[in-house]
């Protein structure tokens, strides 16, 4: 077996199953590492048994290598695969064609365009967007006007080697406390794919907030709003409640300007709350179910979201990510 198989499907096993993500980032850089060797230096090395010798390789993932390299599947991917559960979903994850949310290491995500496109590949996905962060949300390393011009050319190189998956260009932009966007206008026109999301001063009061997410879904250039409330039901990175607006207003909104809310499946955010999806339900809107992945592992999590799509009787026709990928586009530019 391919030591860097391997470690790659290990990685993607432990961010799955919700490891913590620097531990297992141990494994994808190990996986980088022996990528970059030559035919020969592996030869020696695997000769020698003298993988640890490599910085960036300790005990664990150099018994890893080790067992590909003798032509065993290493213990702990055996474990892990075994260990797997199904995340949900049933047949609402089955209509699934793609992801319309996710993150690389250009923002905040903890891996490379490239690799998180070829687990999105290796998921059967036929189309995937990326959406880093927008220039306000400093803590996520949000990508200037500049950087994102710079990876929509990158996005161009990666194409051909992804095909016939369609990499689709996207934006998760900042809605700022006005309700303007944040990010050059003609730039988010030339996006396939814009979420919009709240993540600044959530606890402002509910007039206010409406406004500002009326107005966010309202100009024209969103697709579908991000994790609608914000709040965060588990997980180590504490509680937060939900914010405060008028929904019945905001989700009117997104249905007369054809934003689609997101059914967001991270564990931790469980978004919108059960009765927030109900009244969307209600209103009329369309759904899109997103990852919101920060590694490749976690493009799994759509199982979480369709499950609750499915707990509440979401029509699939209604989730726009189960569409083509042309009526995917022409909603999007419509
Ligand atoms: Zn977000
Ligand atoms: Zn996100």
């Amino acid at each position: 077996m391919d030591p860097v198989a391997a470690l790659r499907q290990i990685a993607f096993y432990k961010d799955r199953a919700r490891e913590d993500s620097r531990r297992v980032m141990a494994y994808r850089t190990a996986a980088d590492i022996v990528e970059r060797l030559d035919e020969a230096q592996r030869e020696h090395l695997g000769r020698t048994r003298g993988w640890q010798s490599l910085p960036g390789i300790g005990p664990k993932t150099a018994t890893v290598i080790e067992q590909a390299w003798a032509g065993n599947e290493p213990d702990t991917l055996t474990a892990l695969r075994a260990a797997a559960q199904d995340l949900g979903g049933g047949a609402v994850r089955a209509a699934l064609k793609g992801d319309l949310h996710l993150h690389s290491n250009w923002s905040d995500g903890s891996a490379p365009i490239a690799e998180m496109m070829a687990a999105a590949q290796q998921l059967g996905h036929e189309y995937c967007a990326l959406t880093d962060h927008s220039p306000r949300l400093t803590v996520a390393n949000g990508l200037s006007a500049q950087r994102l011009r710079e990876q929509l050319d990158v996005i161009d190189d990666l194409r051909a080697r992804f095909a016939p998956m369609r990499i689709l260009t996207g934006i998760e932009v900042d809605i700022l406390d006005d309700g303007s966007l944040d990010q050059e206008p003609e730039l988010l026109e030339r996006l396939d794919i814009v979420v919009a999301s709240v993540h600044s001063k959530l606890k402002m009061d509910s007039t206010a907030m409406t406004r500002r997410m009326v107005r966010a879904v309202s100009g024209g250039q969103a697709n579908i709003l991000g994790h609608c409330t914000g709040r965060l039901v588990e997980g180590n990175r504490g509680l937060r409640a939900e914010s405060a607006f008028d929904a019945e207003a905001v989700f009117t909104a997104c249905r007369d300007h054809g934003v689609a809310v997101e059914i967001n499946s991270r564990p931790e955010r469980r978004d919108p709350p059960t009765r927030l999806l109900k009244s969307a339900l209600e209103i009329g809107c369309v759904f899109s179910i997103d990852t919101d992945a920060h590694a490749p592992g976690q493009l799994d999590f759509l199982g979480y979201g369709a499950q609750r799509a499915l707990d509440n009787d979401v029509p699939v026709d209604r989730i726009v990510n189960t569409w083509s990928v042309d009526k995917l586009l022409a909603w999007a530019a419509a």
